[in-house]
């Protein structure tokens, strides 16, 4: 009597928390089934504990599975991301080439410039000229990771070139209605073009293996050829070799005496400096040339005049496109 008494005072003082309690405390006790009550009570409560038990232990295995696949996951894109060691990881599916290696590096560029776009490009309170620096210690890194060994066509250099103007603009804030053109974007944001970047990295790389010492790798791959294989019918495939002979007659170094220059590092490091200056020197003269002649068809080395009017253009294709109008406007026939 006196435990229930206890019970159903505990369980009164802790009705307004409890409604369970307060259904066992209203309940009537009598002397005849106090016993038949404790038990029922116990067992309900021993049922609720389980109850209890039972979906704690239900929710972490739960969550414990959850977590393993979690980590299982990350740990295979990880990995696959790192080693690629996944027979269907995108590096075996595909093989490395020229132009998917550029799709790469420009992806991986145009992701880092994306990210900083708010807070760094549009960012009004920052100067331009912090603006071009973090660009060229972020996305330019980024974008020539590896350029050393590249082997470079027109088009790919077409490519980044694209890539670096589109990103310069967004950084100071130029239109294309603006009709800026490219060589003034480059002084304006003072860096130079892609070209020259990737000249200059490539004979820096090239001096440091030359050298190594003999044992190393790096070198012996450079230096040697293959035993075997064959060459495809038709164009050559340019080779490194071919791609650094030409970055070296662009900066005006000996193609045959070069090796004797990089023996001494910190003469073929000042050799390199001037020569890529002058490289995107000659690189500008010619782009202003091209420009003022496409903008004024009189100074071409081959103008085209017109026998109907005094226009001048520029190209031969261009003098037909322009003489079939031309001879309708002067009432000829086409
Ligand atoms: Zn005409």
């Amino acid at each position: 009597m006196g435990w229930e008494c206890e019970l159903g005072e505990k369980g009164r003082l802790r009705s307004s928390s409890s409604s369970r309690l307060v259904s066992i405390s209203s309940r009537p006790v009598s002397s005849s089934n106090t016993r038949s009550g404790s038990n029922s009570s116990s067992r309900s409560s021993s049922n609720i504990v389980v109850v209890i038990v039972v979906v704690v232990v239900v929710v972490v295995v739960v969550v414990v599975v959850v977590v393993v696949v979690a980590v299982i996951i990350v740990v295979v894109v990880i990995a696959e991301a790192m080693f690629c060691w996944c027979a269907d990881s995108p590096c075996k599916r595909t093989p490395v080439t020229r132009g998917n290696e550029i799709d790469n590096r420009l992806s991986k560029a145009s992701s880092s410039f994306g990210r900083l776009y708010k807070r760094v490009w549009k960012n009004k309170n920052l100067r331009a000229t912090t603006k071009t620096r973090v660009y060229r210690a972020v996305v330019i890194t980024t974008l020539l990771y590896g350029s050393e060994s590249w082997v470079l066509d027109r088009s790919h250099t077409r490519l980044l070139e694209r890539f670096h103007q589109r990103c310069l603009r967004t950084i100071l804030d130029v239109h294309w209605t603006n009709y800026v053109s490219n060589v003034a974007i480059l002084e304006q944001a003072g860096l130079p073009s892609i070209e020259a970047l990737i000249v200059k990295s490539k004979l820096r790389w090239v001096g440091h293996v030359h050298r190594m010492d003999d044992h190393r790798l790096p070198k012996i791959v450079m230096y040697s050829e293959l035993s075997s294989g064959y060459r495809e019918r038709g164009a050559p495939r340019k080779r490194y070799k071919d791609s650094l002979k030409r970055s070296l007659s662009a900066c005006d170094i000996d193609v045959q005496g070069w090796s004797d220059l990089a023996t001494d590092r910190s003469a073929w490091r000042c050799r390199i400096q001037d020569a890529t200056t002058k490289f995107e020197e000659e690189r500008i003269t010619a782009a202003n040339s091209k420009r003022l002649r496409r903008n004024n068809p009189t100074q071409s080395p081959t103008p085209h005049p017109c026998r109907h009017c005094s226009r001048i253009c520029r190209t031969r294709i261009g003098l037909i496109s322009h003489e079939r109008v031309c001879r309708q406007r002067h009432g000829q026939p086409p």
